[in-house]
Order: structure tokens, then C-alpha cells, then sequence
């Protein structure tokens, strides 16, 4: 089957670039193909049963915050749609704990990176260990490394050791502690973009140019057009478009023929998927107090009667060949041009892989926002190519071999000062 673009997953990219062609660039020979039978991507809702009842109860097993910067099309669309949602913000968290740390020994860290930051150029990326080492944040007690656990480790999903201090860090350091969208909606996260797409592909999403339950197991890409091989047979158009999580790239479960060339390998594994784990646990009653609530260990050492669960839930995110983690995280040593090749097209002759995906956006990678947003800016494109002529001439750095010598220790651009928390919100965590 022939078409002008092919769209690659249905997650929160695939919908925002399907629907900124059809709308914006009038450009309706599309084809979006999807391995699950449902839209949504890592906007997974789960359900836990209650076998006596019946009783379902819908939960967010991916992303459940609005959150971060660039979030305001996405309360838009949750606008829209009547989304139902809780404000809420880190302190709401629930914790369950005999002693904290006084507010000077938190001071160290939350006004540490302030102080560290003014007083620091000249220094090339560091980790987030040693940026904070040198802020003279050592944890040593199991309350400060557990109080550092909750700001990093819960955070971004990998340890200080491994984060950029510069662009995972600081990045995140720029987000005052404001107040987040928490989604409590029964209908879930995702309920949101699958409504977009119906918009596009009908309310019983059966236009013909949406494939569901289709796995593209092969971009080939050594003839003039670009073949997508699938379980469902071969698609072929000029513009193909990876929305695939920067943890399925690595994978190779999707190969590439030829293989990709040298700066995009080199830009999809240096950068990391991280695995933010989250367990759901149904129980028949309510037995803790509203100040309290941990998974079962804890809930079996802070309660005698803890009765048996009648539904556990717990994703493997990084096991699942569809994600191979959950969000993505800019790890120490990756230099902004490896990024900013992360998102540029592939070109053969009159030919384009692209790709979008949370992960390819510099200022919302990991976020819902940044993967809404590389869709469009990635239509954008397409859309200019197909109607103007003006196509994208990517602008590759060739496989990068030095360090820059110039510091990267300066805060994001737009990135507010004096920030109180480094945050983004509970990812539930995020
Ligand atoms: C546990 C967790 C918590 C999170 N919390 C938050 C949060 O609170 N707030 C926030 O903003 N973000 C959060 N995120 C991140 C957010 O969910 C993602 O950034 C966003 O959903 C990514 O969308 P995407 O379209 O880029 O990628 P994906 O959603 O991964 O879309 C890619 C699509 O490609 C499909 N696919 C993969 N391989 C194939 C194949 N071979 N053939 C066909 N289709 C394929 C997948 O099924 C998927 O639908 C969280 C993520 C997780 C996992």
C-alpha cells in the first residue's frame, strides 16, 4: 500500500502528527500503523478488577500528571474533553516516615544548586553526583539518602551517577515547585488524544488509513521510496515517520535496512530510557489512614491486619518491546548536537525517515508535552516539504568525537531563577 506518510506508532506523537497533516497542511494521504489494538501509547490506562463485585477501577499505568514545561496544549485538550483532574503538588505526596530532615540540612540541597550554578562556569557536564558533591551534598544517613532518592532516583528514573547535571538536572532545577494536573479520570490519560483521533479517523476508528494491531517489524530504505515491513504486509511513502521510544531504537526491534547511519546510532545510544516503575494494589476496603500509603511491604509493617489484595498491577515497562522503559532521561556525556540529532531525518534521494517521540524534544523530553510537540513541529516540516517544496535539509552534526570546550553549566533558556525545588512533580513519581 502506497501514501504520501506513514506515521509510526499511535502514542501521543503519532496522534499530534496525524492530526497537525490532516488539519493544518491538508495533507490526508496518511497511514498510521499501531502494534497494540488501542491508541495512546505509554497514555496506558490499566484496569484492576474486583472479582466479588465486578467492580473495575481504572488506573494510569504511564504518564498521569500534566505536568512540566510546554503543558498548556495539553490542559487545552484536557480542557476540551472534560478531563477530570485533581491540582495537586509535591507536598501533597504521601509519606511515611519517623524523622525528615531539618529544614537547614534541605536547604543544602534544594539552594545548592542555585549557589553551585552561579559560581560554577567553567565547568564542563558533570554528573548530578558530582554537581552535588561539590555543593556539599553528600548523603551519608539513610534519611539523606533516602531524602536524595526522592529528588533524583524518583525523579528522572536513574541515579545521580548516571544524570546530567547540566541537561537532566538543571533542565528540571528551572521548573518552579508549582501546582500539577493530577488525571483521575475514569476513561484515563489517554482518553484525551484517542478522542483527536476520532476526530480524524472516525468515532469507531475505522478509517482505512489507521492500522491498528500492525507491527512494523523493517524500515527499508535502500530503494527510492521507503518500505515499512509489517505482520500485515508492506507500506511504502516518501515520508516515514518514527514516533518508536528511543528504548525501541536501541532494542533493534525495529531493524533498519540499510542500518542507520553513524550520527543517529551514535545519538540513540547515548541517550538512556529509564524505567519508572509504579504498583497498583485493589483491596476490598480502606484500612490505612489518609496520611498513608506505601506498597504492600510497607503497608505490612506499618499495619498488623493487611488484608490479601484482589488485584496487583505491575508494568515491566522495560520488558515491553512496544516502550523498552518509560520515559527518556539526557544522561552525562550526551553533548546538545547528539540531541539535536536524536530528531533529524534520515534522507535518501527524494525520501525521509523522521523522527518524533517524546524523547526528540529538547526542552519536554520525557514529558506528554514534548511528544504532543514533536509531532507537530515534525508535520510542520512534512507538511512544508509536500506542499511548498521546501524540505527538510537536515542539519546533522557528523558523529562527534570531542567535548566542547566551552562550559554547558548555564540554566535552559527561559528557565525561571531561583528555583525552590527541582522537580517534575510526582511522575508518580513524573
Ligand atoms: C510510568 C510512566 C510515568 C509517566 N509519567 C508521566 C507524567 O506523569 N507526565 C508526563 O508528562 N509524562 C509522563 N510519562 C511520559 C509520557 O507518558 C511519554 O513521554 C509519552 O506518552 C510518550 O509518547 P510518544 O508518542 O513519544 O511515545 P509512545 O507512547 O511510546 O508511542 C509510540 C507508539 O509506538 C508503538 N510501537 C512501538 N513499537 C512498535 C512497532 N514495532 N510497530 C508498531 N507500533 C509500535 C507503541 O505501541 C506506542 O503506541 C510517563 C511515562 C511512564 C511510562
Amino acid at each position: 500500500m502506497q501514501s504520501q506518510v506513514i506515521v509510526l506508532g499511535g502514542g501521543v506523537a503519532g496522534i499530534s502528527l496525524a492530526r497537525t497533516l490532516i488539519n493544518d497542511h491538508n495533507v490526508t494521504d496518511i497511514l498510521l500503523l499501531e502494534a497494540r489494538p488501542e491508541l495512546g501509547g505509554r497514555a496506558y490506562t490499566e484496569t484492576l478488577v474486583n472479582n466479588a463485585t465486578g467492580a473495575v477501577t481504572t488506573v494510569e499505568k504511564g504518564c498521569n500528571w500534566i505536568q512540566g514545561p510546554g503543558k498548556e496544549p495539553i490542559l487545552e485538550l484536557a480542557d476540551k474533553w472534560g478531563l477530570q483532574t485533581a491540582r495537586t503538588n509535591y507536598s501533597d505526596s504521601a509519606w511515611w516516615y519517623d524523622h525528615f530532615l531539618d529544614e537547614q540540612e534541605q536547604a543544602v540541597f534544594t539552594e545548592g544548586y542555585d549557589n553551585f550554578i552561579e559560581h560554577a562556569p567553567g565547568y564542563s557536564d558533570l554528573s548530578v553526583r558530582v554537581a552535588t558533591s561539590i555543593m556539599d551534598w553528600i548523603p551519608v544517613t539513610p534519611v539523606q539518602k533516602a531524602y536524595e532518592y526522592w529528588n533524583i532516583d524518583f525523579t528522572f528514573a536513574q541515579p545521580p551517577e548516571d544524570c546530567s547535571f547540566a541537561n537532566a538536572f538543571g533542565q528540571e532545577a528551572g521548573i518552579e515547585n508549582e501546582v500539577d494536573d493530577f488525571v483521575i479520570d475514569q476513561r484515563g490519560f489517554k482518553y484525551i488524544f484517542v478522542q483527536e483521533a476520532k476526530e480524524l479517523f472516525g468515532q469507531d476508528l475505522n478509517d482505512p488509513r489507521l492500522h491498528l494491531d500492525t507491527t512494523v517489524r523493517q524500515i527499508d530504505y535502500s530503494g527510492d521510496q521507503i518500505v515499512v515491513r509489517t505482520d500485515k504486509g508492506d507500506f511504502s511513502a516518501p515520508h516515514v515517520v518514527s514516533t518508536f521510544s528511543v528504548g525501541v531504537l536501541q532494542h533493534q526491534d525495529v531493524q533498519f535496512k540499510p542500518q542507520l547511519p553513524d550520527w543517529k546510532k551514535e545519538a540513540i545510544f547515548t541517550f538512556a530510557m529509564a524505567t519508572y516503575q509504579k504498583i497498583f494494589i485493589l483491596f476490598d476496603r480502606k484500612f490505612w489512614n489518609d496520611e498513608q500509603a506505601e506498597a504492600m511491604g510497607v503497608l505490612r509493617k506499618m499495619y498488623d491486619d493487611v488484608p490479601e489484595p484482589l488485584d496487583i498491577v505491575v508494568p515491566r515497562w522495560h520488558a515491553d518491546p512496544l516502550f523498552r522503559g518509560s520515559y527518556s532521561n539526557w544522561p552525562l556525556g550526551v553533548l546538545e548536537e547528539h540531541h539535536a540529532n536524536l530528531g533529524q531525518p534520515v534522507k535518501k534521494g527524494d525520501a525521509w525517515i523522521h523522527f518524533a517521540g517524546e524523547a526528540t524534544s529538547y526542552e519536554m523530553f520525557g514529558y506528554v508535552n514534548g511528544a504532543w510537540d514533536s509531532g507537530i513541529s515534525t508535520a510542520n516540516a512534512i507538511g512544508q516539504c509536500i506542499n511548498k517544496g521546501d524540505c527538510p535539509d537536515a542539519k546533522i552534526y557528523d558523529a562527534l568525537k570531542t567535548c566542547p570546550q566551552e562550559s554547558s553549566m548555564r540554566r535552559r533558556d527561559g528557565a525561571p531563577r531561583a528555583p525552590r525545588r527541582h522537580h517534575r512533580g510526582p511522575r508518580g513519581g513524573k
